[in-house]
């Protein structure tokens, strides 16, 4: 067992007590703290922290102005009227503090601002209002948080998203533990805030005083969807590196009895490790998947068809009619081969990827312009983010695990096409599946007819089966490789579409 991370896991809490998350669970059941809880007004308390918590504005004008009473002192415990009007969003509250005397920048024991209250519940409008009166976005309480901490360790994805695209606050900084809001965010398992710091380029392999990573904290801690989106989006190396206890993420979820994690990360490891071997010629060839398996098939497929079925010397001539059935079988089949190709070479509607470290050395690189107006963020469709190809995805686009790109309208990654099926290539697929369908149907038929009608058969069942056996082998085999092929895409379909 590893005796520091225990350690680390004991500490943690409680620094986030004293921290500036205490202060929405420490105050959240008294006065100041709750949003709404009017209930029991004769418990609040004539003061101008209770009126800035509740955003009472004519209270606090009487007890400023008639009452006079500072709005620069702190309370008892040493936090200000405008933290207080700051954590609960009191926009209006806020600015009148700070026209009468609040000072944005005046900071409590723990060294935190107003701005610190305004990212544990979110509170875009009144964060907005101290920044526009000069609160510093970079002010470090004295644990080395940033809002963009505090935003993390509490899941304020939006909050997060507007203070780093509006006023360029810094996602990706250490604090005085060597901890980065990624690491918060792994650590309190909110994948939203996750990806979005992803997607900003946080450090996913940054380690901090205990060598530990932002993977390793969502090991630790358990966090199976987190994890998930820390590897999506994530390298070889970030499951193999160790802490300064030598042990790596999955190590450290098995030793915590997360078995679903272990599993999770292990499955990962032994996948990205294949993934690695691609260069080898097994690799390549696993690669490839089933196209030129059922390419050749459908073309052995046709040529049987047309020497055992159409040009059979033992069998009759075709009439002009049934002539045009039989080759019209072996046109729709060779149309939908076409399609086939198409389908699997187009590129199904990959998205550009917005990547620009391919070596992934995101510490040297300056962070990506990101939209600062963009819809899908401003309504918090968080999961639009890919982590990966660093962009804001359309709706109903999706990364690929196999193509390891996103793809617009995507269907799904079919392994008979060896490509995925989207906006771009959707009609060949179809249009495929169709012809071929068709096709099999048709020669099916045409086939069944041919060995039906054969007039040198014997009349009765068993002779006939004996002579159908011997004489028509090719078609025979023809037709029960078709019906096979049939069924077995359609019932590889269905697993594959149960599975998505
Ligand atoms: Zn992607
Ligand atoms: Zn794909």
């Amino acid at each position: 067992m590893s005796s520091e991370i225990e350690v680390v896991e004991e500490t943690v809490p409680l620094k986030q007590l004293s921290g500036a998350v205490a202060n929405g669970n420490e105050y959240g059941g008294g006065h100041h703290g709750v949003v709404g809880d009017v209930a029991d007004d004769e418990s609040l308390k004539n003061d101008v922290y209770t009126a800035a918590a509740y955003g009472d504005l004519e209270k606090l004008q009487r007890l400023v102005e008639s009452e006079g009473c500072s709005l620069s002192e702190p309370d008892g415990l040493g936090y200000y009227a405008l933290q207080w009007a700051a954590l609960n969003n009191r926009t209006a509250a806020a600015q009148y503090i700070i026209e009468h005397g609040g000072d944005v920048h005046a900071v409590d024991h723990n060294g935190q601002t107003a701005l610190h209250w305004s990212a544990v519940r979110g509170a875009v409008q009144v964060a907005e209002v101290l920044l526009q009166e000069g609160a510093r976005v970079d002010a470090a309480e004295i644990y080395g948080y940033q809002i963009t901490h505090v935003a993390a360790q509490y899941g304020q994805t939006s909050f997060l998203y507007h203070v780093v695209s509006k006023w360029n606050a810094d996602p990706d900084l250490p604090d005085n533990d060597g901890r980065s809001p990624l690491h918060w965010a792994a650590y309190k398992g909110f994948s939203d805030c996750i990806r979005l710091l992803l997607f900003l380029d946080a450090h996913r392999g940054r380690q901090d005083k205990e060598g530990c990573t932002p993977l390793h904290w969502a090991a630790i801690r358990g966090n199976l969807e987190a994890c998930t989106v820390l590897v999506q989006a994530g390298k070889m190396e970030d499951l193999t590196v160790t802490d300064n206890s030598g042990l790596t993420p999955e190590q450290l979820a098995s030793e915590k009895n997360h078995r679903q994690v272990a599993f999770f990360l292990a499955n990962a490891r032994r996948l990205l490790e294949k993934r690695c071997d691609g260069n080898s010629r097994l690799g390549r060839f696993t690669r490839l998947r089933l196209a030129p398996f059922l390419w050749c098939i459908i073309l052995l497929l046709l040529a049987t068809y047309i020497q055992s079925v159409i040009m059979d010397a033992n069998l009759p001539k075709l009439t002009a009619g049934f002539s045009f059935m039989a080759w019209f079988g072996v046109i729709l089949a060779s149309t939908g081969l076409v399609m086939f190709y198409r389908c699997s070479s187009k590129d199904p509607g990959y998205i550009k990827m917005n990547v620009h470290d391919p070596m992934n050395m995101k510490d040297d690189e300056p962070l990506l312009k990101i939209e600062t107006n963009n819809p899908s963020l401003l309504a918090g469709n968080w999961s639009q983010l890919c982590a990966t190809c660093k962009i804001v995805r359309p709706l109903r686009a999706k990364h690929c695990s196999t193509c390891d790109r996103c793809v617009e309208q995507f269907d799904h990654h079919c392994p008979w096409v060896s490509n995925c099926v989207g906006k771009r290539n959707k009609w060949d697929f179809i249009l495929f599946l169709v012809l071929e369908v068709s096709a099999m149907l048709i020669t099916s038929g045409v086939t069944i007819a041919r060995i039906v009608k054969d007039p040198s058969a014997p009349s009765s069942f068993f002779p006939w089966m004996n002579y159908a056996v011997s004489h028509h082998v090719g078609a025979i085999s023809f037709l029960i490789v078709n019906f096979f092929l049939f069924f077995g895409v359609a019932a590889l379909t269905v697993i594959q579409a149960s599975q998505v």
